[in-house]
């Protein structure tokens, strides 16, 4: 069996290393295409991978044509909307994520961002704390989840929605669980946005929802760019001087925020949520193993195109 790790934007030496060794014990092969720069590298090196373990790569109709020998897909990392999950159904390919492996990195990058936001990007003026502000957990998986954690060390009221977990579970996480997203920015001081990007939650951040949050209101980006209504969320910069937003997903407006809205905006670079060795290391491991566990076993825990 041979296992391809393809991947633009490659994992860290110790996470490859680690990714080899689970393979080899397995006794498959590993083949690996980083950096590759045209589409052709990559449905050239499919060619005869029975699985594949990808990052932000895009795995289209047409590679999954290519892939005459493949039987799964592993996107180390949460979001798979990198994967057209239709067309690998239709191969008959097996989808699935490494989720949780990175959800601290991405926790921790939120409340850095919050503190950064907070204490006006360090430009030299006086701030605000985070101590005693209602934070809201808009979607509370595993990256939620661990915001609350950290944010409670920072003395933050957690408040959370969440359309599918069930309210007992946040309860007993000791989070005050809101019945809805309107609900939830109209009672929070900050709010950390972690849905994911699907057909319900895209531009699902707008005007009327952002709108309701109290004066001085925060939203912190660490989920998908796609799920903002970036036309209202600048209309809604410019209605509401008070309002400031952050995030790690850079809009595609991004020079027009900067440009109209210094001091109350900032996106890093490149989506910086995941990259740290540890989460890089867990996320590629995780991905080994699965691809193991699928091939050898069968087990489909993490399958996303059931
Ligand atoms: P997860 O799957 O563990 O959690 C997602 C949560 O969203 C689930 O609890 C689910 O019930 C909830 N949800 C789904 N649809 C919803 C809706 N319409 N309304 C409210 N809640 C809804 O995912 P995660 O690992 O916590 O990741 C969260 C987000 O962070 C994803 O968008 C992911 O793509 C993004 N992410 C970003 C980075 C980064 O580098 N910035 C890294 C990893 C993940």
């Amino acid at each position: 069996m041979k296992v391809l790790i393809a991947t633009d934007k490659p994992f860290a030496k110790v996470a490859v290393d680690g990714i080899r060794k689970e393979i080899e014990a397995a006794g498959f092969e590993l083949a690996l295409l980083e950096k590759y720069t045209e589409k052709a590298q990559l449905l050239d090196a499919v060619k005869d991978a029975n699985a594949i373990i990808i990052r932000s790569d895009i795995i289209d109709a047409e590679v999954l044509d290519a892939a005459k020998e493949l039987k799964i897909v592993v996107r180390a990392g949460a979001g798979y909307d990198n994967v057209d999950l239709e067309a690998a159904t239709a191969h008959q390919v097996c989808v699935m994520n490494t989720p949780g492996q990175n959800a601290n990195a991405v926790a921790e990058l939120a409340l850095g961002m919050m503190v950064y936001a907070v204490r006006n990007f360090y430009n030299g003026t006086s701030g605000t704390e985070l101590m005693g502000k209602k934070l809201g957990i808009h979607a509370y998986g595993n990256v939620g989840r661990n915001v609350a954690r950290i944010a409670r060390g920072f003395g933050m009221e957690i408040y959370a929605y969440d359309a599918f977990c069930p309210k007992e579970v946040m309860e007993s996480e000791g989070v005050i669980v809101c019945d809805s997203a309107d609900e939830l920015y109209k009672a929070c001081d900050v709010v950390s946005l972690h849905i994911p990007a699907t057909a319900e939650t895209k531009n699902s951040i707008n005007y009327a929802l952002l709108n309701g949050m109290p004066k001085g209101g925060l939203l912190v980006n660490t989920a998908r760019k796609e799920v903002i209504n970036e036309a209202e969320v600048l209309k809604l910069m410019a209605d509401r001087p008070d309002f400031k937003y952050v995030t790690d997903i850079m809009p595609a407006a991004h020079a027009e925020f900067a440009e109209k809205f210094a001091g109350r905006y900032f996106a890093t670079p490149k989506k910086m949520g995941a990259q740290t060795a540890e989460a890089n290391i867990n996320a590629g491991i995780a991905a080994a193993k699965q691809i193991v566990g699928f091939l050898k076993d069968g087990c489909e825990k993490f399958r996303v195109n059931k």
